[in-house]
């Protein structure tokens, strides 16, 4: 078991992925989800009355959270948290930090959360929450701010067996550590109300890698299935913020060559594979990937188009769309980040023989280990890292099997096999409670 430590890049939040921007700023995120939902109810001829529940979120909750910035003038800023299914267990997602997050993209990612849990089998439902601000801008006293003020707004929606956030773009386990400080003032001491804490505080060891450890095991057992030598793999990763960084250290220690990788500010290129070592600590020192001595320097546009076996979306949605699916020569597409191909480039991708792995799979081991993270606080236990990474495994390749398995079997893409296996545990639940 590998336990390498990641550079932090800066105090500044870096969170689950890195807010590379999609080359489709116009994409409407919760009409791809809508769409990728429909293909599998309408495969799977879904209860009609089941859809009629899950095509719509429970609830949606917009909140004003004032902040007074260190200028003196008081900024207002626009908090979501929407909860769109919880038939299975407490709603369960991320909270995300950035510029352009609005209702449309929390509600399509909360659906996507309740996808995922059930693909995976952790006993939630699923949930997603966003401030719209852009915390790279932001000093530490203001994100601290803004934090606890969110975390009042919302209080009355979340708890241990109600709602339980955690870090997604833009946000960190510092930011977790804030929101269970100010939720524990109210309620007294909770660490389960929250995952993806630090360590110290209650969190699981692993839950920092676990969204590019899960990563790595999908690729992996998308590589074997499709007949590509992991060791000989030539892999591009869009994104180097938690998840890209993570999943690049775990693939490269299973001896495929890291080609390409990219942050907000440009990506780099080796023919021969970047060494990794030399890129966290070219990062580590001056805040991005691009310098790294020995790479060539390549466009974030220019990464998803090289000629590799994989190419990884590890950054935002909307990655992959009509305007580049076409020059996209990967044979294996593993989306780490949610939402990062469109319908459109999807069935583009489809009709040239490409496989796309899909997010609600790909990106599932983070909320894997935050289940973990949860018993672990509700039952006052802490599990070691062997421990955490063992079930971890066990619970992505169950879930990576049943998604081949019905891939293969009923001969459809693996993003619909994956909500068919999913739906079918969410829709099971609704006939059992209605
Ligand atoms: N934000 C992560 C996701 O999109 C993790 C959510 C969680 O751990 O609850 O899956």
């Amino acid at each position: 078991m590998t336990t390498a430590t990641i550079a932090p890049t800066s105090d500044a939040p870096v969170g689950e992925a890195s807010s590379v921007r999609p080359a489709a700023p116009h994409v409407n995120f919760n009409q791809i989800t809508n769409e990728q939902f429909q293909e599998a109810a309408d495969h799977m001829k879904l209860d009609q009355e089941v859809q009629l529940l899950l095509r719509t979120p429970y609830r949606e909750l917009i909140v004003q959270i004032p902040v007074r910035m260190d200028n003196g003038k008081l900024e207002l800023f626009h908090g979501f948290r929407v909860q769109h299914n919880a038939v299975r267990g407490p709603y369960k997602g991320g909270i995300r930090y950035h510029h352009e997050v609005d209702l449309n993209e929390v509600r399509s990612l909360a659906a996507l959360m309740t996808w995922k849990t059930a693909l995976v089998d952790v006993p939630f439902g699923g949930a997603k929450g966003g401030v719209t601000c852009d915390p790279t801008q932001m000093s530490r006293k203001e994100l601290q701010s803004m934090t606890r003020g969110f975390a009042q707004k919302i209080d009355m929606a979340i708890g241990i067996y109600r709602d339980i956030p955690a870090p997604d773009v833009g946000t960190n386990a510092q930011i977790m550590a804030w929101m269970m400080d100010e939720y524990g003032k109210k309620h007294g001491y909770t660490p389960a109300i929250v995952t993806g804490k630090p360590v110290n505080l209650g969190g699981s060891l692993g839950r920092d890698e676990a969204t590019g450890r899960g990563v790595m095991i999908i690729t992996r057992e998308a590589c074997k299935a499709f007949g590509t030598d992991i060791k000989n793999a030539r892999i591009a990763i869009q994104g180097f913020g938690n998840v890209g960084s993570w999943a690049a250290r775990l693939i490269s220690n299973l001896g495929a060559k890291i080609v390409a990788v990219s942050d907000v500010q440009g990506g780099i290129f080796a023919e021969k594979g970047l060494d990794l070592d030399k890129v966290f600590s070219h990062l580590k020192n001056t805040g991005s990937v691009v310098g790294t001595p020995g790479t060539k320097s390549v466009t974030n546009e220019e990464l998803l188009t090289l000629d590799v076996d994989v190419l990884i979306p590890a950054a935002l949605g909307g990655a992959i769309t009509e305007d580049n699916v076409d020059d996209v020569k990967a044979k294996l597409i593993i989306e780490a980040a949610n939402s990062p191909v469109t319908p459109y480039a999807d069935q583009r991708l489809r009709s040239k023989g490409v496989r796309v792995v899909p997010d609600i799979l790909a990106n599932a081991g983070g909320v894997t280990v935050s289940y973990f993270e949860w018993v672990q606080n509700l039952q006052q236990f802490n599990w070691d890292l062997d421990k955490v990474n063992h079930e971890l495994e066990l619970r992505m390749v169950k879930a990576w099997n049943a998604v081949y398995q019905r891939h293969t079997d009923e001969k459809i893409p693996l993003r619909t096999s994956a909500y068919t296996v999913a739906l079918a545990k969410v829709a099971e639940a609704s006939r059992q409670r209605f």
